[in-house]
């Protein structure tokens, strides 16, 4: 049976869902969903992401990260955490980056947390001899110093989605209509985590991701006991507003509610949300990604690059390092956040 099937099939038995079971059953369903059945990443799949667009990228990355472990003495052994590390193709590039700082590799366990099994496959391969060990979540996390990565990983967790109306909250649900799916608006809800968005005008839209906090908590706990870090890039802003939900296939948008299962289903990130769920620690601003790689050397690293190559191969390397940076392409959709221990020093290009 096709998911849509099946979700039609439940809608009709117990009612419309809320849009983060739908997205949930849509992204992750053990045996029909987008991560679960396939590597979507890449030219020939539905989305790229920066890892898969530069080496630059996971190198310059790397080397914050292993700076903020020399900044607090070196800790060994530590995690090197990545949360949705896709094709494995950021921490390869950290690695390699990274194999020249003394005591980093010798002293780093290396942990992923991953749904799809397709993608933990080509993470084994990418990593190949390093020792890792997988996770189906983060509670399961060492309790040991750790250093983390996250990138477009928050995007794509169940949403959440509640219209502000004359009576209060209203809660946006996926029922069905005719054989279709469709979006409609249940009851007056009050729901906790929007108790302080009294802001928010009638008509407008905020999202929560309940997903979001619990999984802040866990590695806040663990940076908090231990020392360590935790460095978020993804889309989104300060504050949830507005409708950011959007369907992806073969990089060209969607209906999200006309083929669950078969396109990537995405919302923006809050990054409110995420130094709301770690109030212990201390946050960095919330910065554009393309200012961030900037001042951690991506001009330097991209002209050091562009000597050995030519051609078509040049053409694309001064592309792609536009398209990490620049104001119109990733540089300030992409947001960056980290939390460190309250005092620690920030990670490089995050400093106050
Ligand atoms: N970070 C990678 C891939 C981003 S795509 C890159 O930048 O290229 C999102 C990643 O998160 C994929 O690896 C996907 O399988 C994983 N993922 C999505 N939802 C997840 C969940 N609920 N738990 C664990 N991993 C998840």
């Amino acid at each position: 049976m096709s998911l849509k099937r099946a979700l039609l099939a439940r809608i009709v038995q117990t009612g419309p869902m809320t849009l983060a079971d739908y997205m949930a059953d849509c992204l992750t369903h053990p045996s029909l969903g987008y991560y679960t059945t396939r590597d979507p990443l890449g030219a020939k799949g539905d989305f790229t992401t920066a890892p898969e667009i530069s080496q630059m990228f996971g190198e310059l990355i790397g080397l914050a990260l292993a700076q903020a472990w020399l900044d607090q003495g070196a800790p060994a052994p530590f995690t090197l955490a990545e949360l949705g590390p896709g094709r494995g193709t950021l921490m390869a590039d950290i690695l390699r980056a990274t194999r020249r700082v003394p005591g980093f590799h010798a002293g780093m366990r290396l942990h992923l947390v991953e749904a799809s099994e397709p993608l933990r496959e080509k993470q084994r391969a990418a990593l190949a001899g390093l020792g890792l060990t997988h996770h189906a979540d983060v509670a399961t996390l060492p309790d040991a110093p750790l250093f983390l990565v996250a990138n477009e990983f928050f995007d794509a967790l169940p949403i959440r989605q509640f219209v502000r109306t004359a009576g209060g909250w209203r809660e946006r649900l996926v029922g069905a209509e005719a054989g279709a799916l469709v979006f409609g608006l249940g009851g007056p809800a009050q729901p906790e985590p929007l108790a302080h968005r009294g802001e928010v005008a009638e008509g407008r839209l905020v999202e929560i991701c309940p997903a979001l906090a619990p999984i802040m908590a866990e590695i806040a706990a663990r940076i908090a006991r231990h020392g360590g870090a935790a460095l978020v890039i993804d889309y989104g802003d300060w504050r949830s507003l507005g409708d950011t939900l959007q369907a992806v296939r073969g990089h060209t948008p969607q209906d999200p509610l006309a083929q669950p299962g078969e396109a990537d289903l995405t919302a923006h990130v809050d990054f409110e949300a995420l130094v709301r769920a770690a109030p212990g620690l201390a946050a960095s601003a919330m910065t554009p990604q393309g200012v961030f790689l900037e001042r951690l050397g991506i001009v330097q690293r991209a002209q050091t690059l562009a000597t050995r190559l030519t051609g078509p191969a040049l053409a694309a390397h001064i592309a792609a390092h536009r398209r990490l940076t620049h104001g119109s392409e990733m540089g300030t959709l992409f947001k960056v956040i980290a939390v460190v221990q309250k005092g620690a020093p920030m990670l490089p290009g995050l400093e106050p």
